[in-house]
């Protein structure tokens, strides 16, 4: 744990780590090693982790990457944090993300960028950035990340790492500072799909205090992952698994590197028994507009609580209540969150909700209604997570609709709720990794780990 600290604070110009308490990190080291000691045995005892700053912790402070929350301090533990306390993990701090976990390459932190530890002039993805680098530059085995419309997989895919996206509803959203409440899921980040499994089987189930939590006995993911299935063979453990390929993640457009390294690992599926089958995704492209309906509306309904009075920052100088709540929410967001904001408002506004709102909702259940067209001819989905590899600092310049056209591989599954997983393919265009995007249908977690497993 010492060791660890010391390395996090040599590799700080990477941007990972935003809090840290080495005296609550020895602690829970020690009292992990006395329950070792003691005779426990658990596969995450004693693991040292650190958490997205989306989770509230009540021992490290939590800022969801805004100045609105410096300094702020929860009175309470996310779920999925004392899940993994709990479990005998020990926190070594609170890690960099997009604020409130809005973006797709760390770079609106309002704590500054994130650099990708393979190349650091390039991004690490987002919103999940510093859990992913910190994980890729091996200053940690595993890290907590949020997904909502893809900020577990696509910064996995950046950094070469493996995430997993659960079901909607397996991990517990209580004290997840919420973006989007239909959307967001808690999932790992980690090296493999073996200790993504462990992880997750610490995090989830049932919470009370999440009312969309799904009511299920908890699950042991680790023994799913390592299920044989029915008619495998130890060469050909995937034997009889079919994998459809979505024609629309495959479009000409996708980058050649990406296209390469996804086909070559899709290669390797098919030779541990798996098949490939031709499906279709039809409405792919308009998840991204249906997507950027849905989570301003939420987002807008979700932040307004942030308002100075009850918590977070408020301005010095004001008049009265109105200009007070003004000038507090114009001084602590970044451009992107009022950018959303001002969508969100405007799409559930009066006259504009039908035309906007309503029609998004509809095509949310269109799009959850194809992969259960998909889901007929196979047992998972694979295609690129995103089209392209990392790109660079300060690349996309201000123009935020590129980086919304780069989560068009990532929406589709968040918009239906799915599983997703990203696991390293192989590499692209100036030696950067490319993930493979695997989905899985409700609940089938432990089908997901289990190819994720056998192909690593
Ligand atoms: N890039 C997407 C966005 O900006 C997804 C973010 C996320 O999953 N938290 O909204």
């Amino acid at each position: 744990t010492q060791h660890l600290l010391t390395q996090f604070s040599s590799h700080a110009g990477l941007g990972t780590l935003l809090a840290g308490n080495p005296e609550l990190a020895l602690a829970q080291a020690r009292a992990a090693d006395a329950r070792r000691a003691a005779g426990e045995r658990g596969a995450l005892l004693g693991v040292p982790l650190a958490h997205k700053d989306i989770f509230v912790t009540r021992d490290l402070p939590t800022t969801a990457g805004s100045k609105m929350l410096t300094d702020y301090r929860s009175p309470f533990d996310a779920t999925v944090v004392s899940r993994l306390a709990a479990a005998g993990t020990v926190t070594l701090g609170k890690l960099n993300c997009d604020e409130f976990a809005m973006g797709s390459a760390n770079e609106n932190s309002a704590y500054g960028p994130v650099l990708n530890p393979w190349d650091r002039t390039r991004v690490p993805g987002g919103s999940s950035g510093g859990s992913a680098a910190a994980v890729a530059a091996r200053l940690l085995p595993a890290a907590t990340g949020t997904d909502t419309g893809g900020s577990i997989r696509q910064p996995a895919s950046f950094t070469g790492i493996t995430g997993i996206k659960p079901t909607y509803g397996v991990c517990s959203r209580y004290g997840m500072i919420a973006f989007a409440s239909s959307l967001d899921q808690a999932g790992p980040m980690a090296r493999s799909a073996e200790d993504c499994a462990l992880l997750l089987s610490a995090m989830s189930g049932f919470d009370e205090r999440d009312s969309t939590s799904a009511e299920r006995p908890p699950q042991d993911f680790h023994a799913q992952m390592l299920q044989p299935r029915e008619g495998a063979t130890a060469a050909q453990p995937l034997k009889g698994l079919r994998i459809g390929l979505p024609r629309e993640f495959f479009p000409a457009a996708l980058a050649v590197d990406v296209n390469g390294a996804v086909r070559s690992a899709l290669a390797e599926l098919e030779k541990l028994g798996a098949t490939l089958v031709d499906v279709s995704l039809p409405r792919t492209e308009l998840s991204i507009p249906v997507y950027y309906i849905i989570a301003p509306a939420e987002a807008s309904s979700n932040l307004s609580r942030f308002d100075g009075v009850r918590y977070g920052h408020r301005a010095e100088q004001y008049g009265d209540l109105l200009d007070m709540y003004k000038k507090s929410r114009s001084e602590g967001f970044g451009a992107e969150v009022k950018r959303r904001i001002m969508i969100g408002a405007y799409v559930l506004s009066h006259g504009y909700y039908d035309a906007y709102y309503l029609q998004a909702q509809k095509l949310r259940r269109m799009i959850a209604d194809d992969f259960q067209q998909c889901f007929q001819q196979c047992d998972l989905i694979a295609g690129p997570v995103a089209p392209t590899v990392a790109w660079r600092l300060s690349e996309q310049g201000d123009d935020p609709v590129k980086a919304y056209l780069a989560d068009i591989f990532t929406l589709p599954g968040s918009l239906a709720g799915l599983p997703g997983m990203s696991i390293p393919a192989g590499f692209g265009e100036g030696g950067m990794p490319v993930g493979l995007q695997l989905i899985a249908n409700y609940f089938n977690e432990g089908g997901l780990l289990h190819a994720a497993h056998a192909f690593q």
